[in-house]
């Protein structure tokens, strides 16, 4: 069975930026991460982002609130970040604190710096199949690892265990754009497992250690594990049982750890050298 590595996908991403980021007549392209409390997940999260768009060659500052502060004070910070020219895209993590209206800034974001597809307005544009959106960088993440590896989507049957906005939703657009046949699957889900034998692509995106074994794999298949999940240990673990894969004879597969979370911030890099593109392509036709 083929291990599908991330690593392969985030250095061809950032051979792409590093060749965009150069053509920016010395412009470093530059990110706001913004946070509101201290989540330990979020604060792992924004370390890796931060080295990464560092690695990257661009610049990434953070910008961080008490989870006390207020919606409207909130507010207003956020808007002078979403305002300010020398600030290319925002990446805000999600979901915010309870007594905060998410959709507020989702509708509030500009759209050209809105790095994770959150939007309406880049919504809108992944669902129409359009160039120009972003889409969320983990849905995008898996396309991009299949593409590394030059694993054919078009006519194949995509089947996404998962309809989250951030990624299953996303995801079965992004390969309906790549002329797969989806199918994407839910709590609700009649034998799931049935379905996801239909698969040629599988994609694991329930946030389930484990519930994805061998039996759901069709022959030759090739999964995709999105899950991260923490066991009782602390070890990162997949949706998916990586020891079934082998005896189902699935063609090939992402680890977890390794896989597609390893691409989601080289994809978010991507985000942010195009946004900083298109500002200066757009500075320069003036
Ligand atoms: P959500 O909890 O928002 O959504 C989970 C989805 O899976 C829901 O649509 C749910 O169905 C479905 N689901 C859950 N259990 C089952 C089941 N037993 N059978 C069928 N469907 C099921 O999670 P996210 O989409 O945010 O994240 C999914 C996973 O991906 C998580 O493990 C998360 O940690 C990981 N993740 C990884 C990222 C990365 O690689 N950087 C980034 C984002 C997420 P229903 O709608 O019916 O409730």
């Amino acid at each position: 069975m083929l291990v599908l590595k991330g690593s392969e996908a985030a250095a061809r991403i950032k051979k792409e930026v590093q060749e965009m980021v150069e053509g920016l007549g010395g412009h470093v392209p530059t990110a706001a991460i913004v946070r509101v409390g201290e989540r330990p997940d979020d604060l792992s999260y924004e370390r890796n982002v931060m080295k990464k768009i560092a690695s990257f060659g661009m610049e990434a500052r953070s910008f961080a609130f008490p989870e006390s502060i207020r919606e409207g004070e909130f507010q207003a910070e956020f808007q002078k970040i979403n305002d300010d020219p020398s600030i290319d895209g925002i990446l805000l993590f999600c979901p915010l604190p309870r007594h905060m209206n998410g959709r507020t800034f989702e509708e509030l974001i500009r759209p050209e710096k809105d790095l994770d597809g959150i939007s309406p307005v880049n919504r809108a544009r992944i669902f129409a199949g359009e160039k120009d959106g972003f889409a969320p960088c983990t849905a995008e993440a898996v396309i991009e690892i299949l593409k590394t590896y030059q694993i054919p989507m078009e006519g194949k049957r995509a089947v996404v265990v998962g309809r989250s906005m951030v990624v299953g939703r996303p995801l079965s657009m992004l390969f309906l754009k790549e002329n797969a046949t989806v199918t994407v699957c839910h709590t609700k889900t009649a034998d799931l497992k049935a379905v996801c034998r239909e698969a040629d692509i599988l994609v694991a995106a329930a946030g389930k250690a484990g519930m994805i074994s061998g039996e759901f794999v069709k022959p030759g298949a090739v999964v995709a594990d999105v899950g991260i999940n923490v066991d009782e240990n602390g070890a990162l673990k997949g949706d998916v049982e990586w020891d079934g894969l082998e005896a189902a004879a699935a063609a090939a597969a992402t680890p977890v750890p390794g896989g597609v979370g390893s691409v989601t911030t080289a994809v978010l890099c991507r985000h942010l050298a195009e946004a900083a593109m298109r500002k200066y392509g757009a500075e320069q036709a003036q």
